[in-house]
């Protein structure tokens, strides 16, 4: 696959990449696996640390360089770049405070003699990520891996290599050792062929389902543990008592923000049947009012789809929800004044179950309304579904809406907000969303290795 930036808005390709060779995958090995010996053992955690707070200090000097980067890789809003940029930053103020903590060791409590567990480095890991947060999802397993000690190969997504490899080229001017994050342009076979090699021992990716199948297959033909961080198909749930106009003040962000193209998006809204007819005024409201146009201009409320290829799978997702019945409440229009890759904003409803596109994931600014009569209604629809990411609930009465949210089959929800990504709160889901968590102490200790020492009573 050719690894190149084709900016969306222009339709220009700006940079092109040729790939990399075996021989350059054997020297990342060889220096990773070098720093994982030295870093095993707690080995230059202050020295990491320092790195870690450098490349926080050069992300916010650098902010509006690199997200510019980020704009024309995959054509994501300048302003929703930088603020990008900004959260991979907290990313490192929270590990570097958190770090000596997490590290120490654990004290096991046993009737005889004593036993501590230590958490070590497990070696180098191949990560695997997408294109719709360039930055934040390298960022959120390699700050985190670097202070434990895990080394880290990093195979980015073929249409955002410009990104990738400026935040590696960061990571080493904050003053990382060579092998700390080795960017590479390589095949899907040499990924295989990196998880593969026993200096290897984790696999993480965040992607497509598609994508997370093929990589956890390697990971587990080689038994490497592995986290999968999957497509979603995020219920928002909303009760018979919501305020309307808080509402559609979290419509925009939750449905139409990096152009859609958010795992934790809400893609479908599940609507009592008291309040759906005014959602959907409000909804279209929220949809007609945005201003497509240059990402790189801030006035600019609705980006370029990251690719012509995207476009075209969405537009074909729309199609056949509507030959299978579907209507259009608003949108699914050529978008004909503009040149890049955008989507009209489109309101589906009448969904049936039966409708092949109501267990797949809409990556782009779709949104699907679903009416409901009672609560337990609102639950199976949302229930229904291969996946199981993030989730909301929208509701006046607190109580209640923890009651929902605790019965939706997600690995999180949100009350009263779109979804939401902070260093301190663990991101993951459940059944096609994929497994394991990134961020917070749960992601912390992914690729830990809980290493007991037991000593014996004499
Ligand atoms: P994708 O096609 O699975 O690609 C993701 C990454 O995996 C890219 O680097 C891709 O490389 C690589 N890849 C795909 N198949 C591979 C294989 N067989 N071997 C090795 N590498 C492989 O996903 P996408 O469509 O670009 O990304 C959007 C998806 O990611 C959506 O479903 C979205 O919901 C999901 N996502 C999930 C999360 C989360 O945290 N759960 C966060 C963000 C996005 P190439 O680019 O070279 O194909």
């Amino acid at each position: 696959m050719a690894y190149k930036t084709t900016n969306p808005y222009t339709n220009e390709v700006e940079h092109e990449y040729p790939q990399a060779s075996d021989a350059d995958i054997e020297k990342a090995l060889t220096a990773g696996y070098a720093l994982y010996l030295k870093w095993r053992n707690g080995g230059e955690l202050e020295e990491r640390k320092q790195i870690i707070t450098r490349l926080g200090q050069l992300l916010r000097e650098k902010k509006h360089a690199m997200a510019t980067l980020m704009t024309h890789d995959m054509g994501k809003l300048i302003g929703e770049a930088e603020g990008e940029v900004e959260l991979c930053a907290s990313f490192c103020d929270y590990y570097v405070k958190k770090a000596d903590e997490f590290l120490a060791p654990t004290p096991v409590y046993t009737t005889s003699g004593n036993a501590y567990v230590l958490h070590q480095a497990t070696g180098v890991l191949m990560a695997v990520e997408p294109w719709n947060f360039p930055f934040y999802q390298i960022a959120r397993v390699f700050i985190p891996n670097f202070l434990v000690g895990n080394p880290m190969i990093l195979k980015d997504a073929s249409n955002c290599p410009t990104s990738a490899q400026a935040f590696a080229n960061l990571v080493k001017e904050a003053g990382a050792p060579e092998g700390s994050l080795t960017n590479m342009f390589i095949s899907y076979d040499q990924v295989a062929a990196v998880i593969a090699d026993k200096r290897c021992q984790g696999v993480c990716l965040t992607g497509s389902e598609r994508g997370g199948k093929s990589v956890a297959t390697e990971a587990a033909t080689n038994l490497k543990k592995n986290t999968m961080e999957l497509g979603g198909n995020d219920a928002f749930i909303v009760l018979p008592d919501a305020d309307i106009d808080k509402l559609e003040k979290v419509i925009f962000f939750s449905r139409l923000y990096n152009a859609g193209q958010v795992c934790t998006s809400s893609k479908r809204f599940i609507v009592s049947d008291k309040l759906y007819d005014e959602f959907l005024k409000r909804a279209k409201k929220v949809f007609s009012s945005v201003k497509m146009g240059d990402p790189m201009d801030p006035s600019t409320t609705l980006a370029p789809m990251n690719s012509k290829r995207a476009k075209e799978k969405l537009q074909k997702q729309v199609d056949t929800a509507v030959a299978n019945g579907a209507k259009v409440y608003y949108g699914n229009q050529p978008v004909t004044d503009q040149e890049g890759q955008f989507f009209m904003p489109t309101i589906l409803t009448d969904i049936s179950r039966d409708n092949p596109v109501f267990d797949q994931e809409m990556f782009g600014p779709v949104m699907s309304v679903y009416k409901y009569h009672d609560v337990a209604e609102a639950i199976d629809i949302a229930n229904d579904s291969s996946y199981g990411l993030g989730s909301t609930v929208f509701s006046e009465n607190i109580p209640e809406a923890r009651k929902v949210a605790a019965q939706i089959d997600t690995g999180m929800t949100w009350i009263n907000n779109g979804w939401a990504s902070l260093p301190e709160i663990p991101f993951g889901g459940v059944k096609h969303s994929g497994y394991g968590r990134e961020l917070a102490k749960q992601g912390f200790f992914s690729f830990v290795n809980d290493h007991l020492v037991y000593e014996a009573e004499n």
